[in-house]
C-alpha cells in the first residue's frame, strides 16, 4: 500500500518535499495546499499537482488566476495518511487543530517550538521515537546538520563537549527582503544561541554550546565545530568514520571546492535538483584532531537538507519502515551521496 502524503505550505522547504515524496517508491503525494496563486502554484500544477486553497476565503484568487484548484485544505488532509506542514514558523502551531479534527498525524518544521509536539526527529538520531506519534517536528537545517555530525562521533567516541560557531546565511536566495546586506552581526549576541538546546531536543544529554552570526550570503550556513571527545582517536580514522555516514559529504581535497559557492555549483553540475546538497558538506581537510579535540568545517544548504528528513518522518510515524530501511530507500529514491 502507498503511503498517501499531503503537503500543507508550499514554499523552500514544502515544494522539494512534494518533489522528494513523488520520487519514493511508496509514496503518493495528494497534493499541496497553497495560500495564494503564484509562479509556486503555477509551476504545482505544471507538474501535475493536486492544488488545494489553504484558505478558503482566498480560494477565489485561484480560480481569477485561471489556476485549477482540487479542494480545500481540510479535504487534503483527510485523504492523507501524514501530512507534512511546511508553512512559515508559528503557523504550523495554528494548524496543529486542523490535523487533530481529522485525525491526520502531521510533522512539523523546525521554526515551530519542541513543546508542541510529540517529539522532534532526525532520521539519524532518534527515528524510532517517532513511531505511532502524533505531531513530530523535524528539526531545523543547523540542527539536522550538528546532529547528522554528532550521531556517529557520540556513538563511536562519546562527547564530553560540543561547541560550534555557526555562521547563517541572512536568507534564502528569494527572500530578497532579508538582510544584512553588509554587515557581520553576531546573531544573537547573547550566547549561547538557541541552536544548542535545540540539538538537545535531539541529543538530551549532550553538552552543548553554539554561538551564531548573520552574514550577507544566500548560499548556505557554515558551522565552524569542535567536538571535544571522550577518546583520542586519530584525524584519519575520524574522516574515515565520516565517510562511511550517508548524509555526510566528505568533500574530497582533490575536487578544489573551497567554499559554498563552489559547492553550489558542484551541485548543478552534478544535475541536482534546484541545486540542492541534501547531505552536510564537510571539508576532509579540516578535519583535525588536537589531543581529544576534533576540529571541521561543514556548510549546509539551508533549503534541502531537512528534505529527506521529511521522507523518513512519514515513514517513521506511519510505523512502515525502521531506520536503516527508510534512509536506504530515501536515498536510492533520491540519490543522495556522491
Ligand atoms: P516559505 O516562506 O518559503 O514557505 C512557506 C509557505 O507557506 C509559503 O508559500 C506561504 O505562502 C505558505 N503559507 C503561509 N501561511 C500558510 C497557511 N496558513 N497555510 C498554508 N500555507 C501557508 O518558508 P520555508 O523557508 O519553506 O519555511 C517553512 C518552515 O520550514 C519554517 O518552519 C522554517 O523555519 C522551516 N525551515 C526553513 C528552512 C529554510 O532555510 N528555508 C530550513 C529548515 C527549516
Amino acid at each position: 500500500d502507498m503511503l498517501k502524503v499531503g503537503v500543507n505550505g508550499y514554499g523552500t522547504i514544502g515544494k522539494r518535499v512534494a518533489d522528494a515524496v513523488v520520487a519514493q517508491p511508496d509514496m503518493e503525494l495528494v497534493g499541496v495546499a497553497k495560500t495564494r496563486p503564484n509562479f509556486e502554484a503555477e509551476r504545482a500544477v505544471a507538474k501535475g499537482y493536486s492544488l488545494y486553497a489553504a484558505i478558503e476565503e482566498r480560494a477565489d484568487q485561484f480560480v481569477k488566476a485561471d489556476i485549477e484548484l482540487a479542494g480545500l485544505v481540510d479535504e487534503l488532509v483527510e485523504e492523507s495518511d501524514v501530512v507534512v506542514d511546511a508553512t512559515p514558523s508559528g503557523i504550523g502551531a495554528e494548524n496543529k487543530s486542523l490535523y487533530e479534527a481529522h485525525d491526520t498525524p502531521a510533522l512539523y518544521q523546525g521554526g515551530e517550538d519542541a513543546e508542541m509536539v510529540d517529539t522532534s526527529f532526525n532520521a539519524r538520531a532518534n527515528f524510532a521515537d517517532a513511531s505511532g506519534a502524533e505531531h513530530v517536528r523535524v528539526v531545523s537545517c543547523n540542527t539536522t546538520g550538528l546532529s547528522r555530525l554528532v550521531a556517529p562521533l557520540e556513538a563511536e567516541y562519546g562527547i564530553e563537549k560540543v561547541r560550534a560557531t555557526l555562521v547563517r546565511r541572512a536568507g534564502d536566495p528569494a527572500q530578497s527582503g532579508r538582510g544584512p546586506v553588509n554587515d557581520i552581526l553576531p546573531n544573537p549576541i547573547s550566547l549561547p544561541s538557541h541552536h544548542g538546546p535545540d540539538v538537545q531536543t535531539i541529543f538530551p544529554d549532550l553538552a552543548i554550546d553554539t554561538l551564531g552570526l548573520k552574514v550577507p550570503a544566500t548560499l548556505m550556513h557554515m558551522h565552524s565545530v569542535n567536538v571535544s571527545l571522550e577518546a583520542e582517536p586519530d584525524a584519519e580514522e575520524v574522516r574515515e568514520l565520516l565517510e562511511g555516514e550517508s548524509r555526510l559529504f566528505v568533500v574530497p581535497e582533490r575536487f578544489g571546492i573551497d567554499g559554498a559557492g563552489k559547492l553550489k555549483e558542484f551541485a548543478l553540475d552534478a544535475g541536482r535538483p534546484r541545486g540542492d546538497l541534501w547531505e552536510n558538506c564537510l571539508w576532509g581537510e579540516s578535519v583535525s584532531m588536537e589531543g581529544n579535540d576534533l576540529y571541521l568545517f561543514q556548510a549546509i544548504h539551508q533549503e534541502s537538507d531537512v528534505v529527506p528528513e521529511n521522507v523518513d518522518a512519514v515513514r517513521a510515524v506511519a510505523g512502515t519502515a525502521d531506520a536503516a530501511e527508510s534512509v536506504e530507500t530515501t536515498n536510492d529514491a533520491l540519490g543522495i551521496g556522491f
